[in-house]
């Protein structure tokens, strides 16, 4: 080999997410099972310019039309295996968030016609956080997925809890189960039966799983898969095959200094819990009016100006979150999505301010408000660091903005983190 043609070690998981929070979602249980992951924000044009074990390509597919759904998961994937990647992982969403059309069932397939593989798996299951599978039905907590208030979601309302169908519906091949039973049975079990199902023509089961201990069963026998597809939980029993076990050093991130900032565009219900927690805390808060942003005020220069001076002494927050009856009244008044967008970027344009009044730890509350602080950045990859609350972690990453050192910063998706999240979130970086 040249030099010019020298690369990294090859990594070992290729991970396409269909959405944003929820690639970090799996990179930190990756991670945790001792995986060094790096999360890249849509297909890179580059090669991999770190070490990783795992790489979690993050596309917003979810809602995507199939045709365009599939072509950037076929693309990630083509990424993924230039760099080595011997095994690939499609991660959706626990709560199966999918059309009567796709795109789980149309993007698996493309994915196995282009492995050339006859057989996959898929489960949702991710028991610490209540979704469990079982006789191919889903739970979201204590109720079936379409008792769980998904069967109300505007864009992928979820009628069905049993995924046998669900799945089937979006796909040509033939799809059956693989039950608890044999679950509990372990790797030899599994493996007979996904044998007995491929001598059936079955090319895709969906497999129970109602603990944790399932899916670390379920791990050995997804050995030399090529591709397995599901929520974020059977990455816990994945690294062992690859000969990795959990370790701190997986998550060490450079050490973190500069200041500090909290930016909430979610108004969800734990994040206006964490947001009161925060102002309860006696820390500088300000929120931002929709209506002054409307009228044209520059409150982007107003806010900086007042974050400022505040920022030596302490972490500050600056939110447009708020409770449902404000965020209402709003949408009436200017339209569900011009308000949101316009929010977006307002805050997307202040997380750019702070970064470059010296913030260089920094947490986003909200996934599209994050996905488009990320973007205002400039931020293509991050490497994924220390838990701070399930599903969210410190992430490390270069930008422009932020100079040599980079920021650490964190993603956190609506209602994840417990109350005192934005308080707690700079002392677990500490
Ligand atoms: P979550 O993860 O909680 O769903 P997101 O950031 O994904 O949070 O979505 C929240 C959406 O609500 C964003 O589009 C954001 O701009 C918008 N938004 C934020 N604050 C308000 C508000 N006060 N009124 C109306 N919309 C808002």
């Amino acid at each position: 080999m040249s030099c010019s043609e020298e690369r990294r070690a090859a990594i070992q998981l290729g991970c396409i997410a269909d959405d944003f929070t929820g690639a970090t979602d799996l990179a930190n249980n990756l991670v945790r099972a001792g995986m060094r992951v790096v999360q890249a924000m849509g297909v890179p044009t580059q090669p991999l310019d770190s070490d990783a074990d795992a790489v979690v390509v993050a596309l917003k597919s979810r809602t995507l039309p199939v045709a365009e759904a599939v072509t950037q998961s076929l693309a990630a994937l083509s990424w993924l295996r230039a760099q080595g990647a011997q095994q690939i992982y499609f991660k959706y969403c626990s709560t199966f968030d999918s059309t009567a059309h796709g795109n789980i069932g149309p993007v698996t397939e493309v994915l196995m016609d282009a492995l050339d593989t006859d057989f996959s798996i898929a489960t949702p299951a991710f028991p610490d956080n209540l979704r469990t599978v079982f006789k191919g039905h889903l739970f979201v907590g204590d109720v079936l997925l379409n008792e769980s208030g998904m069967q109300n979601h505007p864009l992928t309302p979820m009628t069905d809890a049993n995924l046998v169908r669900v799945l089937q519906r979006q796909c040509q091949r033939r799809v059956g189960l693989i039950d608890y039973k044999v679950v509990a049975q372990g790797e030899a079990a599994i493996r007979d039966r996904i044998a007995e199902l491929r001598a059936q023509g079955i090319g895709l089961a969906v497999v129970d799983a109602i603990s944790n201990a399932d899916l670390m069963r379920l791990g050995p026998a997804l050995k030399g898969m090529p591709l397995v597809t599901a929520g974020s939980g059977v990455a816990i029993g994945l690294p062992g095959n690859f000969g990795i076990t959990p370790s701190i050093t997986a998550s060490a991130l450079p050490p973190a200094a500069g200041l500090q900032a909290v930016v909430s565009g979610s108004c969800s219900l734990a994040t206006n819990r964490q947001v009161l927690a925060f102002i309860q805390a006696g820390l500088p808060a300000r929120s931002i009016d929709p209506f002054q942003v409307a009228a044209g005020t520059d409150v982007v220069t107003q806010v900086l100006a007042w974050a400022k001076p505040l920022l030596n002494q302490a972490p500050v927050m600056i939110y447009s979150s708020a409770e449902s009856d404000a965020v209402k009244a709003v949408q009436a008044r200017l339209g569900v999505e011009a308000a949101g967008a316009m929010l977006e970027r307002t805050l997307a344009a202040i997380a750019l301010g702070l970064v470059e009044l010296g913030v260089r730890q920094l947490v986003l509350a909200g996934g599209e408000t994050s996905g488009a602080c990320v973007q205002a950045l400039n931020i293509r990859q991050m490497k994924i660091g220390p838990q701070i609350d399930p599903g969210v972690p410190w992430c490390h990453a270069q930008s422009d903005v932020a100079g040599p050192t980079g920021l650490h910063l964190t993603l956190k998706s609506g209602n994840f983190g417990s109350d005192d999240f934005f308080v707690k979130a700079f002392a677990r970086l500490a």
